[in-house]
């Protein structure tokens, strides 16, 4: 299996305070190497501004990035450099489906998960909710061209023919190429979480894409060289 686990670096700032202690764990210095990592892509982008719960917080200039990042609410493309360099590495699928631009309606938000107390990845820059992906000739509108299997996402592995039994059966060369889409860039280690309209409502009309913490610590692994995703 190709995905790899995260680590239990998630967080590892909350896993250095130790119970009892009242002084708040120093923050965690900016990842030099994730944005060694983002410069040596040629991506153009600016570091910071600082976001509140974002270790490394860059902002991609979105009409020169490929896929284009397209705001809805004219938003600046706010993230953690892990998430930018996430986006980088999925280029190929990206690309493999003729998709230049995805429309978005949030990277960073401080918030919590829907229904829950938890924060959420936004809240650490680290995902993004993509609404609909362009092509050259056509959109792609999850809310409307999404056709759900939610039997053959939850049981999605690589090999035993996963991904074809993941997109087979779709109806339209639109719900083909979304189904596609989803299913190629869960089988990548570019985003440890993907949750689709197959997975709840709240989802119905985006892709929530979620890189690890840790991705480029992962990509500069021996395990990332026996496993190139
Ligand atoms: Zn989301």
């Amino acid at each position: 299996m190709r995905r790899f686990l995260v680590m239990a670096a998630v967080g590892g700032a909350a896993a250095s305070t130790v119970a009892g202690c009242a002084s708040a764990p120093p923050p965690v210095p900016p990842d030099q190497g994730c944005l060694a990592v983002l410069r040596s892509r040629g991506v153009d982008f600016a570091e910071g501004p600082d976001l509140k719960g974002v270790r490394t917080p860059v902002t991609l200039n979105g009409d020169r990035f490929s896929p284009r990042l397209k705001a809805r609410a004219g938003r600046p493309a706010e993230m953690d450099c892990q998430l930018a360099v996430a986006l980088v590495e999925a280029r190929p699928i990206f690309q493999s489906y003729g998709i230049t631009e995805l429309d978005f309606s949030g990277a960073y938000d401080y918030r919590n998960r829907r229904h829950s107390a938890k924060l959420s990845a936004h809240a650490a820059g680290l995902a993004i909710d993509v609404h609909v992906f362009h092509g050259n000739a056509r959109q792609y509108v999850v809310a409307s061209s999404f056709e759900r299997r939610p039997a053959a996402w939850r049981t999605l592995e690589l090999g035993r023919g996963g991904l074809r039994d993941c997109v087979a059966d779709a109806r339209t060369a639109r719900g083909r190429t979304l189904r596609g889409l989803a299913c190629r860039l869960r089988l990548e280690n570019a985003f440890r979480i993907i949750i689709t309209p197959d997975d709840n409502w709240d989802h119905h009309d985006h892709f929530h894409l979620e890189a690890p913490p840790n991705f480029t610590d992962w990509m500069s692994s021996p395990m990332a060289a026996r496993n190139p995703g």
